[in-house]
């Protein structure tokens, strides 16, 4: 049977005697239908649009022509529509359902946030445009950076970093600009602890730090005496995340901080996980030194799929000087009697303050969008809203603990923040494992929960509903949830084994596809030689 150079059949009557792309021969399920690439779907030889050949204009390319063509998938434009269409109807989205992924905060994106965000003044606005015509852009900055500083009870914020991770890297540069500025270079080392966000080591390393892994104790927390044995006068700092990936308060973060700052270190705050404590417990207060703030997460902007977020990240009064460039400098008395700011782009700018700025994250000032939807929501919130967030993000994922935790086994005895964390020992002896069970959810129109994640705990499942689900959905979530861990329990497994099967492709070869990604789609006559 012939094979395009994706895997799938070349002719669409092969779909039923394979299987390979569905069990029809179009390949679609009823109104669920079969989307090919694009490359597939159209062809080089087609085109959407016929430029008629320039007469008579001499070509400026100086030679610089193309001799081959570029292989366009040509299509027209209905055909580019349904094409981006069906692919977008087989995306999971937090506005089709509950999206239970544990330290992601999938939480509902007001509407509000997206109205506000597309006003002209704020959505055409462009960073290269004279300062006196952006002078509102600059303030909503502005006051996002007072939110955020009230927030956290910190002294100081850059907002350009463009997520989270991005955020980890500009506190690290800071605390590493800082170490430098103190001739303190041998300080390399910086602590992490064995349950962290894959992003916080590889911020180290990129950093040019070396990591030191601190193990959990029992009850999934930082193992104090590890720690202690851990410190020494090479010790950079500890990248801690609070409440951390186990769904669990660091209740000795207070200690942890004293003891850091006693070696000489400093303390990098993992803050994705804000959410649990947002309004309730100010990172300054903790003996936090840098922590980038997920406005996509805490603060409800948009993201999955790679972004677009934004990583705001708070420094202590140490690392403030060493903040990224640009930086906002508001003139409050000038002659005109308002405020009149503009944003420093060297540090020629700076007025003579002393400032020391690392380098810069972006090529401008950071992603305008999201600061402009998150102001909307904690401005809509208020103090006393956001403070009743994170109450009902908590509540929530308890009321998640609570339902599920007779038939799933829980990893950690006791409450948990605004996550739950299930382990695999309740599918011991049933054949079923951790990814079998996430293919059923999906088969029950539910987006798998974090799955092996943290790696401390075997088969992990972590399960984050935030505080926008309600009560009725989650009732509906646990029924799901539960009748499935019964079903495992009783001996269906090859139903869970062959799950997904009310999915667009079924299983994978997730292994092959992340050993050997096929990237680039490679014409046939390509292929062949
Ligand atoms: C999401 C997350 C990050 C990284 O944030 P991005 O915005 O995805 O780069 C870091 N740490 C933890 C604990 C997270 O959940």
């Amino acid at each position: 049977m012939a094979m395009n150079t994706q895997g799938r059949p070349t002719r669409m009557a092969e779909n039923v005697a394979t299987g390979g792309y569905g069990d029809t021969v179009s390949g679609s399920r009823g109104l669920e239908q079969a989307e090919p690439l694009i490359f597939e779907r159209g062809g080089v030889e087609n085109t959407g649009v016929d430029f008629p050949a320039p007469k008579g204009s001499k070509t400026r390319l100086g030679g610089l022509e193309r001799t081959a063509p570029i292989g366009l998938p040509g299509l027209s434009e209905p055909e580019t529509m349904r094409h981006y269409v069906r692919l977008s109807r087989k995306n999971y989205a937090i506005d089709l359902g509950l999206y239970p992924l544990g330290s992601c905060t999938m939480k509902h994106n007001p509407r509000l946030n997206e109205k506000v965000a597309r006003m002209p003044g704020f959505a055409d606005v462009h960073p290269l445009q004279p300062a006196s015509t952006v002078q509102g852009a600059y303030e909503v900055m502005d006051v996002l950076a007072h939110w955020l500083l009230k927030l956290t009870g910190m002294p100081a914020v850059a907002l350009s970093p463009k997520a989270g991770a991005h955020g980890e890297f500009c506190g690290m540069m800071a605390i590493r600009a800082r170490l430098d500025a103190d001739g303190e270079t041998g300080r390399r080392r910086v602590l992490v602890p064995e349950s962290a966000h894959g992003t916080n080591p590889a911020t180290a390393v990129q950093c040019g730090f070396t990591v030191d892994e601190i193990p959990a104790d029992a009850g999934g927390r930082v193992d104090m005496a590890a720690l202690k044995a851990k410190l020494g006068d090479d010790v950079a700092g500890i990248m801690l995340t609070n409440p951390n990936t186990c769904g669990l308060f660091e209740r000795d973060i207070r200690e942890i901080a004293d003891l850091i700052h006693g070696c000489g270190g400093y303390f990098y705050c993992d803050g994705a996980n804000f959410n649990a404590i947002v309004g309730r417990v100010r990172p300054g207060d903790l003996g936090v030194d840098a922590m980038h703030i997920n406005l996509h997460k805490t603060f409800s902007t948009p993201h999955g799929g790679g972004g677009p977020g934004a990583g705001p990240t708070v420094l202590s009064e140490a690392l403030a000087p060493f903040a990224p460039l640009p930086l906002l400098m508001i003139d409050r008395d000038n002659p005109k009697g308002m405020a009149i700011m503009h944003m420093a782009e060297h540090e020629s700018e700076l007025d003579g303050k002393d400032l020391h700025p690392f380098g810069r994250m972006a090529a401008f000032h950071g992603q305008m969008g999201m600061f402009t939807r998150a102001l909307t929501y904690m401005m809509s919130h208020g103090s006393d809203g956001l403070k009743q967030v994170a109450d009902d993000a908590v509540l929530n994922a308890n009321y998640i603990l609570a339902g599920l935790k007779g038939v799933m086994t829980q990893a950690f005895e006791g409450h948990c923040m605004h996550e739950a964390l299930f382990d695999d020992r309740f599918l011991k002896g049933t054949g079923v494992t951790t990814l079998d069970f996430a293919k059923a959810m999906i088969d029950e129109g539910y987006h798998p929960m974090t799955m092996y994640f943290p790696l401390v705990v075997h088969g992990a499942m972590l399960i984050e509903p935030t505080e926008t689900e309600s009560k009725g959905g989650l009732d509906r979530f646990i029924e799901v949830m539960e009748s499935l861990a019964l079903a495992a329990k009783a001996g269906e497994t090859a139903r869970f084994q062959a799950a997904p099967v009310h999915a667009p492709l079924k299983r994978l070869d997730e292994t092959r596809a992340a050993r050997q990604p096929v990237l680039r789609w490679t014409p046939a006559a390509d292929a062949a030689e």
